[in-house]
């Protein structure tokens, strides 16, 4: 049977309209509490698993859940198909060796080159060693890939991917689907998650996570669409709640990316990883941010200065515009800083396609050339498109072990999961992806560990244990967060803190970083952190209130970002993404941990510490360690 909840057409099965979470006082439903200007009516459910999230990684975990027999619900604020994951663009990652010889191993290798030895190396195996089975299960499900003229998936060059550990020259490892790959990816996945009996509240926005003496019990939920509060128990909660690239005013993210599973992590009290970690990509479309895939430069795309050099090949002589992205974005600003920028700020760079043959264009980059046309109004095929480095990816997230236990430490350092809670895709950082993310590798981190939470889930529980009943004021601090946004009456509106946020995050905690400009970023962002207990909603009413989502996307947003400059400013080397003037290079001795940081109230002062980076391998005998070496391209 297919229960699918859309909108205010709520299955009810299995749970009971509940009426004293705050006082009981109001036993119709309602919950009502001296301390709270409105009502709120507030129903209870009982799941096996939920999955927060129906991007990539959520609908992967929700439907292997589905499959193992768990009684599972999979929320949502947006429609499955209209996650960020459908913008995904370039392709996925796995060695199928169907253009070259290709290797797992030689993958593997450089995933962890291009994490710059921030990356855990186990993860990375066994991200990498399941990437070609997790690729052929997608096209059992009948993602419509590309085909070579056999027949077989046809793969694309992509940045900083090589053979023969990094000996063999370029490696064309990303599997696509023309230049529309996520939006295959997340399609084939809703329709395969249709097909097992998992429960979708669809437009229903997480707001919290229950948490009851250090284990998670479950979360809090709003139905956007009525007000309606839904406290949602289970055994285990999965977070897959996508980044927080809206920290910034340029960025290729959707605006639905505001981080919300980190926000809802950070006020549990738990920590957030290597947040300092931001992936600039290279070509983004000036003036209006959106992606030019590096499928671009894949199918030979070359980009240009304004002396017409391709410049790339003095950064990067070996693997030119196919370098990492951290590489080739640094490269760029460079250029434009010495005055070879295009146009007549000189402020950007040019991407040539034009000396490319307009066939190829047209079945290998259709949705470029068309983005192109709207947005930049280039013809492509004839002139060269407008580019610069915009914020992308968010290597950092919520902590977790390959396996998606998310991890904490105490005290003393020592670290431990948290029972009942998972996280995976990109809000989550299991790390594989180090201090910079290789392009294409993310798509594949949603199929693979989606699909590790669901087996995970599956090794510690069974379908149907018994659940202890939530303490009775469950719930209730996320009531009081919600009524006080509702009702905030102050002089700051969100849109104009929102605004302070990205401004400041864009010119203080970009590209290149130096320790004044962030000290003073740090600055700012506390004054920006502390109008929010100025904000001021208009909206008091429960139906569709965009206001009040907006706000509560703000607090996580905030959250992120003030703990990501505060990292930034704390790291003193360079490292991947994380490129400093002033200490311009790799400090293995000191640096080499990952960042942990604590804020659970946009306000306070961020609290850091820090994690070993985990070097060993799951099987020597497989793939042995790569040790840390001088990272060119
Ligand atoms: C333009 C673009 C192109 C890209 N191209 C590629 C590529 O070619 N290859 C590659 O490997 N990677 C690519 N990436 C990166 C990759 O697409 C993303 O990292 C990935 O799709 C994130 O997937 P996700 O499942 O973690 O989250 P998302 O797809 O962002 O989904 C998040 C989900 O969480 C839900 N959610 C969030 N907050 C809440 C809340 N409070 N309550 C309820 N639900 C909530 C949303 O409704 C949504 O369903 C690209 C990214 C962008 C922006």
């Amino acid at each position: 049977m297919l229960r699918y909840n859309s909108f205010n057409r709520i299955n009810l099965t299995g749970t009971r309209q509940f009426s004293s979470i705050l006082s009981n006082t109001q036993p119709q439903g309602s919950a009502s509490n001296p301390s709270l200007k409105g009502d709120y009516t507030v129903i209870d459910h009982t799941y096996d698993a939920i999955v927060v999230g129906a991007g990539g990684a959520g609908l992967r975990a929700a439907f292997g859940l589905s499959e193992a027999g768990f009684n599972t619900a999979c929320i949502s604020k947006l429609f499955p198909t209209r996650s960020h994951t459908v913008a995904a663009q370039g392709g996925i990652n796995a060695a199928l060796g169907n253009m070259t010889e290709d290797d797992w191993r030689w993958h593997f290798y450089d995933t962890v080159k291009g994490s710059d030895w921030l990356g855990d190396q186990d993860a990375i195996h066994y991200m990498t060693r399941e990437a070609i089975d997790s690729v052929y299960e997608l096209e059992s499900y009948g993602m419509p890939f590309s085909r070579t003229d056999e027949g077989k998936i046809y793969q694309r060059a992509f940045g900083g991917q090589s053979l023969k550990f990094g000996k063999g020259g370029q490696a064309y490892r990303c599997c696509a689907v023309a230049d529309r790959t996520g939006h295959s990816m997340l399609h084939t996945l809703f329709g395969r998650a249709l097909g097992y009996n998992c429960t979708f509240f669809v437009e229903y926005f997480a707001l919290d996570l229950i948490m009851e003496d250090g284990e998670c019990k479950g979360v809090m939920v709003m139905n956007m669409s009525d007000g309606t509060i839904h406290r949602m128990k289970a055994k285990s909660t999965v977070l897959a709640t996508g980044g927080y690239g809206r920290a910034y005013f340029s960025c290729t993210s959707a605006h639905t990316c505001t981080g919300d599973g980190g926000g809802m992590a950070a006020r549990a009290g738990l920590p957030l990883e290597d947040l300092e970690f931001v992936q600039f990509h290279p070509t983004g479309i000036y003036g209006a941010g959106m992606l030019m895939t590096e499928g671009c430069r894949g199918e030979g795309g070359i980009l240009r200065n304004s002396e017409g050099e391709p410049f790339m090949e003095r950064y990067a002589p070996t693997a030119k515009d196919l370098a990492s992205r951290d590489v080739v974005s640094r490269s760029m600003t460079m250029e434009i800083i010495e005055g070879r920028g295009v146009g007549p700020k000189k402020d950007h760079i040019y991407l040539h396609l034009n000396h490319l043959a307009p066939e190829t264009l047209m079945e290998r980059l259709p949705g470029i050339c068309e983005t192109a046309q709207i947005f930049a109004g280039v013809d492509a095929t004839k002139e060269p498109i407008p580019v610069l480095p915009t914020v992308h990816y968010n290597m950092g997230g919520i902590p977790t072990n390959y396996k998606t236990e998310v991890i904490t430490t105490d005290e003393e350092g020592n670290e431990h999961t948290i029972p009942g809670l998972y996280a995976c895709g990109e809000a989550a950082c299991a790390s594989v992806h180090g201090a910079n993310r290789l392009g294409a590798n993310s798509l594949l981190d949603l199929v693979i560990f989606g699909r590790a939470a669901a087996n995970t889930i599956q090794e510690n529980h069974t379908p149907g244990e018994t659940q202890a009943d939530l303490k009775p004021n469950a719930g209730e601090k996320t009531l009081q967060m919600v009524d006080k946004i509702r009702y905030a009456n102050g002089p700051a509106p969100t849109a104009e803190i929102r605004g302070q946020l990205q401004e400041t995050m864009q010119r203080h905690c970009a590209v290149f970083r130096q320790q004044d400009i962030l000290e003073e970023g740090v600055r700012k962002l506390q004054t920006v952190t502390e109008m929010y207990k100025d904000i001021g909603t208009k909206d008091r009413g429960l139906i569709w209130n965009s206001d009040l989502i907006e706000s509560l996307e703000l607090e996580n947003l905030l959250l992120q970002a003030k703990q990501t400059i505060n990292a930034a400013e704390n790291r003193k080397e360079s490292r991947g993404a994380h490129a400093r003037d002033d200490f311009p290079d790799r400090d293995d001795k000191n640096w080499m941990m990952h960042t942990l940081s604590w804020l659970d109230s946009p306000e306070k002062k961020v609290k850091l510490s820090y994690r070993d980076v985990i070097h060993h391998t799951l099987d020597a005998e497989e793939v042995d360690t790569i040790p840390p070496m001088k990272r060119v391209y």
